[in-house]
C-alpha cells in the first residue's frame, strides 16, 4: 500500500508551529500578525476557501483584516482598498481572492499588492525572486507540496520528476522549486505528445492539469511518488487529476484529495504572512525549512 501524504496532518503540525512562533514574538512585536483576504463578487466557491483560510488564520493567532467588495465595484476602488492595505502597519500579508467577477482585469490588481506583502506568493516580483533562488514569500499551492515532500523524506535531489500543468499559479512555480531541490524536472501540458509515455519516466509526479481523472495506472512508474493538485467536484464527491484508486496500489506514495495539497496551500499562506510579520520586526523564526 502506498504511504499517504497527508496534508491535514501536516498542515495542523505547521499551524501548531506558527502559534508558537507567534506566542513567542508578540511581545516584542507588540501586535499579531495580520492578514488581509480581498474578496471582490460572490463567487460561491470563493466564499468558503475564504471563510477557511479566516478559521486557520484565527486558529494560529494572526487577525483579519478581510474585506468584501461588491461584484461591481470598479477596478479603482479595488486598487484604492489594495493600496490602504499596503499602508496599513497592521496588516503583513494581503491576498486577493480569484477569481474576480468578470470585467475586472487580474493583472493590475496582483501588480498593486506591495510584494512583501504578497502572502500568496504570485506577484512578479516574488515569482523573479523564486527564479532567481532568492528569499521572499512564495506560492503557496507548490511550496505546500515541497513541504509535503520533505516531511515525507521523499527524494528529491536527483529524481526524475515530472509536473503535469505550467500554469503561473501552480505548474511553472513547482517546477521552479523541484528543480532548485536539485530534481530534473520535465513540464508537460495540453499539447504534450504521448503523455503517458513521459510521467512513466517520473519517480515524482505533480498533477496540476485540472482535468479529473487525467492520471490513470498507464501514466504511472511502479514505486512513483504522485502529488495530485486537482481539486474537483465530481457526481457530488470530491476529486483530483488522479485516479486515486488504480494509481495507489502502483505508487509509492500518494496525496489524498480532499486532505492532501488543499490543506497545505492554507498552511503556507499563514506561513507567508508570519514570516513577513517577523522580518517586519525583526524577529528571528525557525520556519526556513518551510520556504522552499
Ligand atoms: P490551469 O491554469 O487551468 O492550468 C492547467 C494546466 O494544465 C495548463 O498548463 C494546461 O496546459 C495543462 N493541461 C490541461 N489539460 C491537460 C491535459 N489533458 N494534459 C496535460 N496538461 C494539461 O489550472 P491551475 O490553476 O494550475 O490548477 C490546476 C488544478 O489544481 C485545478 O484543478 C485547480 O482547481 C487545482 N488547484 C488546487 C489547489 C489546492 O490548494 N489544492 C490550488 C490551486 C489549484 P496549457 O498550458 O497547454 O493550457
Amino acid at each position: 500500500m502506498a504511504t499517504l501524504l497527508d496534508g491535514r496532518r501536516l498542515a495542523a503540525e505547521i499551524e501548531r508551529r506558527l502559534s508558537a512562533v507567534i506566542a513567542e514574538g508578540l511581545a516584542v512585536a507588540g501586535r499579531a500578525p495580520g492578514l488581509a483576504v480581498l474578496r471582490v463578487g460572490d463567487d460561491p466557491a470563493s466564499g468558503v476557501y475564504v471563510a477557511n483560510k479566516e478559521k486557520a488564520c484565527s486558529r494560529v493567532g494572526i487577525s483579519s483584516h478581510g474585506g468584501h467588495l461588491a461584484a461591481d465595484t470598479p477596478a479603482e476602488a479595488v486598487l484604492a482598498q489594495i493600496r490602504r492595505l499596503n499602508a496599513d502597519p497592521t496588516v503583513d500579508g494581503i491576498l486577493l481572492q480569484l477569481p474576480l467577477p468578470q470585467g475586472l482585469a487580474e493583472e493590475p490588481l496582483l501588480a498593486a499588492i506591495d510584494p512583501d506583502k504578497d502572502a500568496d506568493g504570485l506577484h512578479t516580483l516574488n515569482l523573479g525572486r523564486l527564479l532567481k533562488g532568492e528569499r521572499g514569500p512564495r506560492s503557496c499551492t507548490p511550496a505546500g507540496v515541497m513541504a509535503l515532500l520533505r516531511s515525507a523524506d521523499v527524494p528529491i535531489a536527483g529524481a526524475q520528476a515530472v509536473v503535469v500543468g505550467r500554469s503561473i499559479l501552480v505548474g511553472k512555480p513547482m517546477a521552479l522549486m523541484l528543480q532548485a531541490a536539485d530534481a530534473t524536472v520535465t513540464v508537460a501540458h495540453s499539447r504534450t505528445h504521448h503523455l503517458a509515455e513521459v510521467t512513466r519516466q517520473a519517480d515524482l509526479l505533480v498533477a496540476a492539469a485540472g482535468r479529473p481523472h487525467l492520471i490513470g495506472a498507464v501514466h504511472i512508474k511502479p514505486g512513483a511518488v504522485v502529488v495530485d493538485v486537482g481539486i474537483h467536484r465530481l457526481d457530488g464527491k470530491l476529486c483530483g487529476d488522479v485516479d486515486y484508486e488504480t494509481v495507489e496500489p502502483l505508487a509509492a506514495a500518494i496525496t489524498p484529495v480532499p486532505g492532501g495539497v488543499g490543506p497545505m496551500t492554507v498552511a503556507m499562506l499563514l506561513v507567508n504572512t508570519v514570516v513577513a510579520w517577523c522580518d517586519r520586526h525583526g524577529l528571528d523564526h525557525p520556519l526556513a525549512d518551510l520556504l522552499p
